[in-house]
């Protein structure tokens, strides 16, 4: 019990009115320097002192991959039908109701196909402001989907996750998924069709446990938050204190998690160097040549069947 007790609501002070508009400047939660918005647009939102990645939607991810921020967009009308009908503080169909207004997405990923660096590929990004970009039934069915696109395409597959892991209010469907993309990303490397997975902040739970560490090629952002259960969790599980830096994307690359911890500004340019290197070769289209579609050196039957 408190010694003391307030009957009176404290007065609420009054807010002095701000010259300057609102949303212009950014501070920097890195070095604490005052950003002007713009010119952090300009540097796909990284700051320019410290470096510091600031987290960024789906669709500016593809913008950022995609060759003149250009893509055609697959499976958009997918949305969750709450197959549990589930309600914690509030219905979950309000919930979906209402990230679906702020967002303008149907759910918390965006798929399409484009060419990136000239490559024709196939790219999914996830929303974390769509729920904290969890992985529900629709999630999982467009991962999916994209990965039998790139399959039946042979264009190769990019994956920026950034999730909070699977979605709770769909239970056991919402773990499903994790199988169910996993089996189809082992058909894609079957057919020997390159995967890269881009891990961003926060990439847990679920999604770390099956795509987001499945790829041929596992490339954080820095400092990105990468983990499975979140260090409290974990502390009082083992009981002991953890490393400094634990769950960081620097940290795991010394562990061996990681393949390549990249700065967001040269994310595109090393993805599509890893591309090639796996094989993949630039649409003759890009360059106004003759049409051949070829996105993938073919393998023949005997390399495929292991
Ligand atoms: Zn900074």
């Amino acid at each position: 019990m408190a010694w003391f007790k307030k009957t009176r609501k404290p007065i609420a002070a009054k807010e002095k009115a701000s010259r300057v508009p609102e949303g212009l400047w950014v501070k920097c939660p890195g070095c604490a320097q005052i950003i002007y918005n713009k010119d952090l647009a300009t540097n796909l939102n990284v700051c320019p002192k410290c470096a510091h990645h600031f987290r960024i939607g789906a669709a500016d991810r593809l913008r950022m991959l995609f060759d003149e921020g250009e893509w055609v967009e697959h499976d958009r009308g997918l949305t969750s039908t709450d197959p549990l009908r589930f309600t914690d503080t509030k219905p979950y169909k309000d919930r979906l109701k209402t990230s679906i207004e702020t967002t303008g997405l149907r759910d918390a990923v965006i798929v399409g196909s484009g060419r990136l660096d000239g490559i024709r590929s196939v790219a999914a990004a996830m929303e974390y402001s769509f729920i904290g970009g969890s992985m529900g039934v629709v999630v999982g069915e467009k991962i999916t989907r994209a990965v039998e696109r790139a399959l039946d395409q042979r264009q190769p597959l990019v994956v920026v996750c950034c999730s909070g892991g699977a979605r709770m209010m769909e239970g056991a469907l919402s773990l499903m998924q994790m199988a169910k993309i996993c089996a189809a990303l082992a058909r894609l490397d079957r057919a020997r069709v390159p995967f890269v997975s881009v891990l961003t902040d926060p990439t847990t739970g679920g999604v770390t446990a099956s795509f987001a560490m499945l790829g041929d090629l596992n490339i954080a952002e820095p400092k990105a938050l990468i983990g499975f259960a979140g260090p409290r969790v974990i502390e009082q599980t083992i009981r002991q204190k953890l490393p400094e830096g634990f769950q960081r994307s620097e940290f795991l690359l010394e562990k061996g998690m990681l393949d390549m911890v990249v700065d967001r500004r040269e994310m595109k340019a090393t993805i599509a160097g890893a591309l090639r290197f796996m094989g993949a070769r630039r649409d003759p289209d890009a360059l106004g040549t003759a049409a051949v579609p070829v996105a993938l050196a073919a393998v023949s039957d005997d390399a495929v069947s292991r």
